[in-house]
């Protein structure tokens, strides 16, 4: 049995009860099969792959908070360190009532090579818990991250793990739990990231994963003789990401149709205001049906249904395996040719297999999400000296941070035989650095 196939049956056994885990493992492992092959026996001796599928430490604990009623609750909290090879552990943290061992450990896992694509000196983490932000008030969630980071803080540092946002976890979020990292340790250094600006945040943070993702969509179509204007664009979503991909893709002459949330979504035939979009989502956290007040035209629909809209491109900006093989195939239908993943793992194996085999240029999330954590690192570069960069200089090394990765993927599955395969070229890329800096740091 071939030495990918031996780990990947170990890696099934192993983790049973974790199929998103397996699934992010899956993907990568087959894509690494031409490096493997290429020197086999040295792999297998070192246990390379053993060992990067195994998470450095998985810390689990108990979170206890009190409500608005008085009444304590409890949930469980969890990061996962997953890979320290090329720097501090670094990833966002999740609030999501679906948040488990096995989604913490998918998202630390495509963490390592994210963060490896970007070519900034970061390594691999995770963290989360089964919280739910959605309906709690305002101290209801600061008793919540107070109550996160007094168990977190013995294991984060600025040299150490330096958590940042996901899902559920915004400038707010980030707020009240620095504030409580500050006054356990009395330290004020860069621990968290996606910090607001008054102590210690990054302009452009907040754009970065959505701008990011349309720069690099940008590069992939620019490279294949096409390009973003006049392309009718749909997107999932309606968080950071989708608010500022719909953005930059505007400025950039494409036109957003769609954004949706967990209850429905919204086709604009105009294009996406994204001013009423922001109000909506930032500004009062409220539904999408507060959208369509506001913009006659538009139509809202209970349920999932935003790939079903006629496109040119497709941005999966929402959450994990949220486009299967229906959706991939009703895409292909209605003309879609390029899709850019920008949540982690939007798109199923299946229907990422099927986008490729029917000539889709497929962006995989490690590499085009990868501008948010990209600019978190400028975030700790900028605390480390002390200083703050102007927006123009974040955006323009963001720009030139999603080109590069773009450029090294490309050359990367090039140079395996996998020319066009952009999932093989991110995951190779990924890999190689950091399987370099395992080997060189030894057992
Ligand atoms: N949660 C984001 C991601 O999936 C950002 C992580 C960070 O900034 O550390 O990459």
């Amino acid at each position: 049995m071939s030495y990918v196939d031996e780990v990947l049956v170990k890696v099934k056994e192993k983790n049973s009860h974790e199929p998103e885990f397996i699934q992010a493992v899956t993907e990568v492992l087959e894509s690494l099969r031409p490096v493997i092959e290429k020197e086999e026996e040295k792999y297998r001796r070192d246990a390379i792959l053993e060992r990067m599928t195994e998470p450095d430490r998985i810390i689990s604990f108990r979170v206890p908070w009190v409500d608005d009623k008085g009444q304590a609750q409890v949930n469980r909290g969890f990061r996962v360190q997953f890979n320290n090879a090329i720097g501090p552990y670094k990833g966002g943290l999740r609030l999501h009532p679906s948040v488990n061992q096995s989604i913490i450990k998918f998202l630390g896992f495509e963490q390592c090579f994210k963060n490896s694509l970007t070519g900034l000196p970061i390594g691999g983490g995770k963290g989360g818990s089964d919280f739910d932000p959605k309906g709690k008030s305002d101290r209801e969630i600061m008793a919540f991250c107070k109550s996160f980071i007094t168990e977190l803080y013995k294991y984060i540092g600025a040299d150490e793990d330096v958590p940042a946002g996901d899902i559920g976890v915004g400038a707010r979020e980030i707020g009240y739990m620095y504030g409580q990292y500050k006054r356990i340790t009395g330290l004020y250094e860069g621990v968290l990231t996606g910090k607001g600006l008054s102590y210690g945040g990054s302009l452009a943070r907040k754009e970065a994963t959505g701008y990011g993702l349309v720069y690099i969509t940008d590069e992939m179509l620019r490279a294949n003789g096409k390009s973003l204007e006049g392309k009718t664009v749909v997107v999932s979503g309606s968080g950071n990401v989708a608010i500022y991909a719909i953005e930059k893709a505007i400025a950039l002459g494409a036109k957003p149709v769609t954004a949706c949330d967990s209850t429905g979504w919204v086709y604009d035939p105009d294009g996406i205001d994204v001013a009423v979009l922001q109000d909506v989502k930032e500004v009062k956290r409220a539904r999408l049906t507060e959208y369509v007040k506001a913009r006659p035209n538009a139509e809202y629909h209970e349920g999932k249904g935003v790939w079903s809209v006629k496109c040119d491109i497709a941005l999966p900006c929402a959450t994990q395996n949220e486009l299967d093989l229906e959706d991939a195939k009703a895409l292909v239908a209605n003309g879609c040719f390029a899709v850019c993943e920008g949540a982690n793992m939007p798109t199923t194996l299946e229907a990422t297999e099927y986008l490729q085999k029917n000539g889709v240029y497929f962006l995989p999330g490690k590499a085009a999400n990868a501008g948010g954590v990209a600019t978190s690192a400028l975030e700790m570069s900028q605390n480390s000296e002390r200083l703050s960069w102007t927006f123009e200089e974040v955006d323009a090394k963001l720009k030139n941070i999603m080109v590069n990765i773009f450029r090294n993927l490309d050359a990367a599955a090039k140079a395996y035989g996998k020319e066009g395969d952009y999932v093989a070229g991110a995951n190779i890329a990924g890999f190689i650095k950091v399987c370099d800096a395992m080997l060189a740091h030894g057992i």
